[in-house]
């Protein structure tokens, strides 16, 4: 834990937490795991997000509104009817379980380590992040990711998921389950009359911070579906990993183009099935 916190706070709504976060020097908690490593931060109080308001997941003229205080074990119980259920799947893989009973998504979103489960199959989902403060908006999460428009004073508040009537593939790989993720992926796509539409591609913790690839989406559009010719197109992704001591920057493209292929292969046996 962390040493030098003097003040705690349980404010009761939004509005209270984001006028004690404008005193300064104060923080939010919310699961509070990114603390768990200890040492010391610059803030003296902390401001607890648990009795916000902010713990919930409904539905809402088709939209999934997830709470930024719902935790992990949370989403990953909850009944996804689409393509949504990827996000489920990806948080299901995090950490442990007694570490899922803590974090967020909000404070995921907040601190996005490298490797995070959340962001990629967000990507591929189109989602959207809500923020209140001196920054209110609703931002695509490819907007969020770029201009990161937190400052001292602004909450993340909820993750908004469209409907997503395609299927939707996340795979991550690690050393071992628990160990951090060396990279992840998330497709999305439909098949209509044996075509891929609406194809999504979303890549990451092998890069600083995860990513779409809209090119080599714009080329399996509308494409029939062929592993074949879907192999041949990931082939010429490219992609440039950043550093990491333990594995080639060969490997760990490789890897990654092995498991959009195989996200590809479930997406044509789901729809096989359906
Ligand atoms: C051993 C270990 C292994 C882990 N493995 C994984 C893993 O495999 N995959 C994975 O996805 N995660 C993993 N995590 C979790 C990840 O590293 C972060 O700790 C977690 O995402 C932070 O979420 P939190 O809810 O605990 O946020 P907190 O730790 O409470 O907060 C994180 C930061 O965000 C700020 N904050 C929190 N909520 C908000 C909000 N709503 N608006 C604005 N700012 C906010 C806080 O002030 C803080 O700066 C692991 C954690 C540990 C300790």
């Amino acid at each position: 834990m962390i040493k030098n916190i003097q003040e705690w706070y349980y404010p009761e709504n939004v509005e209270r937490a984001l006028a004690l976060m404008k005193k300064g020097r104060v923080i939010p908690y919310a699961g509070g795991t990114s603390f768990h490593r200890g040492g010391t931060v610059s803030a003296v109080g902390m401001i607890s997000l648990k009795n916000v308001g902010l713990n919930f997941i409904e539905e809402t003229g088709g939209k999934t509104t997830i709470g930024a205080c719902a935790r992990f074990s949370k989403i990953s119980e909850y009944d996804f009817r689409d393509g949504r259920n990827m996000l489920k799947v990806a948080v299901s893989l995090a950490a442990s379980n007694s570490l899922r009973n803590l974090i967020t998504i909000g404070g995921s979103l907040a601190s996005l380590p490298a490797w995070s489960n959340v962001p990629t199959p967000l990507l591929a989902l189109n989602a959207e992040i809500s923020i209140a403060g001196t920054n209110t908006a609703v931002i695509e999460i490819e907007d969020f990711l770029d201009t990161k428009p937190l400052d001292g004073a602004t909450l993340i508040t909820g993750v908004f998921l469209p409907k997503a009537p395609g299927i939707g593939v996340y795979a991550r790989y690690a050393r071992t389950t628990f160990d951090y993720a060396i990279a992840d992926a998330a497709v999305y796509a439909g098949i209509v009359s044996g075509r891929l539409k609406n194809v999504r591609i979303a890549v990451g913790d092998v890069f600083p911070k995860a990513r779409r690839f809209h090119e080599v989406e714009e080329k399996l559009n509308d494409s029939l579906f062929d592993i074949k010719k879907i192999t041949a197109v990931l082939d010429e992704m490219k992609i440039q990993p950043s550093a990491n001591p333990t594995f080639s920057k060969e490997f760990r493209v490789n890897l990654v183009k092995t498991m959009v292929k195989r996200a590809f292969e479930q997406i044509g046996e789901q729809a096989h099935e359906n």
